[in-house]
């Protein structure tokens, strides 16, 4: 089995979910009292949401490149970047290691794509839904047609996910906008949605969305297990 890298902490909240599915996952395939080989760097999240806010992606650049250089002098065969936001600097971070990085949007085309869906919603943080380095990988390299809500939709979105989710709360009231603008999504011929962060999942489930949901969460933990018993 493959030592799994993770970079963690953006936030913890989704890390734990991370951690619980890869090993729950290597127990279904392996059986007994098997759990997943893994490192985690996890980061103080207060100090990545202050870099970016303050639009300083160098220095997280920086930070992310000496977290996977960190995992793979302690043993990890591949990383993640437990986050779908600082994919933005996830070709600079392969660059500058010696082993594979998964990249979460691949996880989640690669799901996609099957499921025979040409147009996808997209939920996520602003930087996520607003910048190319997500939407364009989806297009360029997968054919995906890629729907974002409105501008007020997005900003709720976003600050919800801040405000909120990273900080622990669920709320009712924040999950019935969650609903309705999948609602609108869906109206506006989104096949599927993607819930492109990490915390989205610990707000809406399948059954709160009229079209299939792909939470990045899962999928991209379930995509670290298989890589990691590739050759077993
Ligand atoms: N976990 C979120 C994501 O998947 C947001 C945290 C962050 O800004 O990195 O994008």
């Amino acid at each position: 089995m493959k030592t799994i890298g993770l970079i963690g902490g953006m936030s913890w909240e989704s890390s734990v979910k991370y951690y619980r599915i890869i090993n729950e996952r290597v127990r279904d395939r392996l059986g007994g009292l098997h759990s997943a080989k893994s490192l985690m760097y996890s980061v103080d999240f207060d100090e990545i949401e202050t870099l970016q806010r303050q639009g300083k992606w160098e220095e997280l650049t920086a930070l992310m490149i000496a977290a996977a250089k960190n995992l793979e002098k302690g043993g990890a065969d591949f990383i993640l970047i437990c986050t779908n936001t600082m994919h933005k600097m996830a070709d600079a971070v392969q660059k500058n290691i010696g082993i594979p990085l998964l990249h979460i949007a691949d996880a989640a085309a690669e799901k996609i794509k099957p499921a025979g869906i040409r147009k996808v919603g997209l939920l996520g943080t602003l930087f996520t839904m607003e910048e190319s380095f997500y939407k364009g990988r989806l297009t360029d390299k997968y054919g995906l047609q890629v729907l974002i809500p409105d501008r007020a939709e997005r900003e709720l979105v976003h600050r919800v996910i801040f405000e909120e989710l990273c900080a622990g709360e669920i709320k009712q009231t924040s999950k019935e906008h969650y609903i309705r603008i999948m609602d609108r999504l869906a109206e506006n011929g989104a096949e599927g949605i993607i819930l492109g962060c990490t915390e989205i999942g610990l707000l809406v489930r399948d059954k709160d969305a009229r079209v299939p949901l792909f939470d990045t969460t899962v999928i991209h933990a379930e995509a670290a297990v298989e890589y990691a018993l590739l050759e077993l």
